[in-house]
């Protein structure tokens, strides 16, 4: 691995991410979620990198899970996995056909892909004996997800470096929470990672909303270099007190609470 200026730098906010939310405890055995690409590639090697001079014992255990689209070269992530001795599972699954046969054609396709990946991650997990998953999204991911919860689905939340999914069983980590895209796309060119694409029919599309988020980001970005840091730290200062989600309110109010705010549909 290239172990240059980029190299200490995504190490050190990794580090910083991982002691601020206590991503990683004595005996973990994380599933590092690999897709093929620059930032899945990046969350393992540093993953390992800090492993090797952790005191925290801990393992890793790289795993692929196959969504079915026609030429996804696993075995080309397997290939460079076992080159650095790393171990590899792949996990195929019928995601592919499943969204064909069942997707509302006016929901988004990305969105059911990844709750079905997601799901086939949550079932593998226990399965090699793991007690944390490690997802590869970054702090461009977190920033673009909090305004596209805010634009289109009515939400304020964002990704969190820590959960404990739905199914009570499974703890997600995001260790490159504080990394930049453009970061983990100079450390996986520096180290030669073989960029493997999933074949999906959407990917790299420049019309779905996440990539127009991206583009609106890049636009006021030009602008100001700060607005992706000033929306990272918005979510480390939430004021509740400014916000209008009674549930937060320090104090008790006189109205019913909860209800839909007007204009939302009943
Ligand atoms: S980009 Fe492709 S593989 Fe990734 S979640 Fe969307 S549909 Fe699935």
């Amino acid at each position: 691995m290239v172990a240059n200026g980029l190299y200490r730098a995504i190490k050190n906010r990794v580090g910083k991410a991982i002691r601020r939310f206590g991503l990683i405890a004595p005996g973990d055995r994380i599933l590092v979620a690999l897709s093929g690409g620059k930032d899945s590639w990046t969350l393992l090697y540093i993953l390992e990198s800090l492993r090797r001079r952790s005191p925290v014992p801990f393992e890793l255990v790289p795993a692929v899970v196959d969504p079915g689209f026609p030429g996804f070269e696993t075995d080309r992530i397997e290939a460079r996995c076992r080159a650095d001795g790393f171990g590899f599972h792949l996990e195929r699954t019928e995601a592919r056909r499943i969204i064909e046969e069942r997707r509302d054609p006016r929901k988004s396709y990305c969105a059911f892909c990844a709750r079905l990946r997601r799901g086939a991650l949550y079932n593998l997990a226990p399965r090699l004996g793991c007690t944390k998953i490690a997802l590869g999204h970054h702090l461009d991911d977190a920033v673009e997800t909090l305004l596209l919860n805010q634009f289109y689905v009515g939400t304020l939340g964002a990704m969190p470096p820590k959960l404990v999914a739905d199914d009570g069983r499974n703890t997600v980590i995001r260790p490159l929470v504080y990394v930049e895209e453009r970061q983990t796309a100079s450390f996986a060119r520096a180290n030669g990672f073989p960029l493997i694409a999933c074949r999906c029919p959407v990917a790299g599309d420049p019309d779905t909303k996440r990539q127009r988020v991206k583009a609106l980001l890049r636009d006021l970005g030009r602008e100001d270099r700060r607005i992706k840091r000033s929306l990272l730290r918005s979510l480390h200062n939430v004021q509740p007190r400014h916000l209008m989600d009674v549930r937060l309110w320090p104090f008790d109010h006189d109205g019913p609470g909860g209800g839909s705010p007007p204009g939302a549909a009943p």
